[in-house]
């Protein structure tokens, strides 16, 4: 394979992320090829809780504005629902969720209080220890899958090409340029590059010379057997986030994770007792007349997690034509917003709709290298007994 067969813009990465920006680059009519090393959405993208609510996002805007038009824009279903209800079980949980309401309420999103008759008629298996609830008129969900196979068909229909089971192993800078991308399929050629690999975007960075600070830490999911449709099937609270499936399944994760080290393991990880153990007590604590269903699957994903925890988005000074994108944990809900900054970071060098600033990497400047450490996030010597960081 030769460098010709490459693209106008190569993007190293086939989750949310990566596919969002192929797919608007493409509908602007340019060359696409995204290289995946196993198959899209077979990381976080494909296995999180499907929430799109960051009000604290510069994206946040364009996060609500996007969502509810993204099944006629791509074309495919990603079963989108507006709207979110917050439960809290306590004094603590209640000034969280008012903390980020009122964060909503300044950029002009509206949210109601719901007092405990309101928050069974809307999500009958809560019960009498919810303190109450808000129902917030913006955020919303999605299916985590559907959406990562929408942006996959959708970025296929303008002509940008997928190339599955392909490793980026090393990129060819030339006259502060990349130019070619290594894989274990031979070499693609590039006049754009776009790095967003989710945690293995930071070893890439490297390989253009940029150091970019990212923790992995693994978080589960558990899925229980189909329950009778809420009438609102995005609530969440109690450290979780999820959704009821349009199928009736309660979807959650949340609660505890454990920080890890990429290096040599096997990704996604496995599913450990602990972190399945903590999610189903929470998940029974929220919804105690859910506490008899049968949990059906569990599986486990990695995120990235940045010192800050915002995301990284950012065009390199140097080599000039390389965007890193990596999302630190709220990815999924950002993505159009997000592909649409990155698209335009690749054609025009600036987002034209936010200000990226506060995402690019010069926050981290000064960073001590032993930054891991100082915050506690280090992956425990014994994972099984006791590896799991605050919630
Ligand atoms: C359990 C869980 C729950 C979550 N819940 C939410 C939520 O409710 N809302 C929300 O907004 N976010 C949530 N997140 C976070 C969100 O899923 C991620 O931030 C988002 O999916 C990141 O997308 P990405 O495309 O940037 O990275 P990824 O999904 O990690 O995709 C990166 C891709 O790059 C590929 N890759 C890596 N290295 C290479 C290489 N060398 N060559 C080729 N390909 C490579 C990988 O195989 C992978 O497919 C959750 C995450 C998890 C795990």
């Amino acid at each position: 394979m030769s460098a010709s067969s490459g693209a106008e813009v190569v993007i190293i990465g086939g989750g949310v992320t990566g596919l969002s920006a192929g797919w608007w680059l493409a509908r602007a009519g340019l060359r696409v090829l995204v290289l995946e090393k196993g198959i899209v959405g077979w990381e976080a993208s494909g296995r999180n809780g499907g929430g799109a609510t960051h009000s604290f996002s510069p994206f946040f805007l364009e996060e609500q504005r996007l969502w509810p038009q993204m099944d006629e824009m791509l074309g495919y279903p990603t079963e989108y629902r507006r709207q979110r209800i917050r439960i809290a079980l306590n004094e603590v949980q209640w000034s969280r969720m008012m903390r980020s309401v009122e964060l909503a309420e300044r950029q002009g999103f509206a949210w109601q209080r719901l007092d405990r008759r309101q928050l069974r008629e809307l999500v009958p298996l809560v019960g009498d220890n919810a303190l109450g609830g808000l129902l917030l008129d913006y955020g919303g969900h999605a299916n985590p899958q559907r959406t990562v196979q929408a942006y996959a068909w959708a970025l296929q229909d303008h002509g940008g090409r997928i190339l599955q089971h392909t490793t980026a192993t090393g990129i060819t800078v030339r006259g502060g340029r990349a130019t070619e991308i290594v894989t274990d399929r031979g070499v693609f050629g590039c006049e754009a590059l776009v790095i967003a690999a989710g945690p293995q975007t930071g070893m890439l960075a490297a390989m253009v010379g940029a150091h970019l600070p990212l923790a992995p830490a693994r978080v589960e999911m558990i899925v229980t057997e189909p329950l009778p449709l809420m009438r609102h099937g995005g609530a969440d609270g109690n450290g979780l986030y999820g959704r009821q499936t349009l199928r009736g399944n309660l979807a959650y994760g949340g609660g505890p994770h454990e920080w890890i080290e990429l290096e040599g393991m096997a990704t996604p990880p496995r599913v450990v007792t602990p972190l399945f153990r903590h999610l189903a007590r929470r998940l029974t604590e929220l919804f105690p007349k859910a506490a008899h269903a049968r949990v059906i699957r569990s599986w486990a994903g990695i995120v990235e997690n940045t010192p800050d925890g915002r995301p990284v988005i950012e065009r390199l000074a140097e080599p000039g034509n390389v965007v890193l994108a990596t999302m630190s944990s709220v990815g999924f809900g950002l993505s159009p917003a997000s592909g649409r900054a990155i698209a335009e970071l690749v054609q025009h060098g600036r987002c034209l709709f936010a200000d990226v600033a506060p995402l690019s990497l010069a926050r981290f400047r000064g960073l001590p290298s032993d930054w891991r450490e100082r915050l506690g996030w280090i992956p425990a010597a014994d994972d099984e007994a006791g590896g799991i960081g605050a919630a």
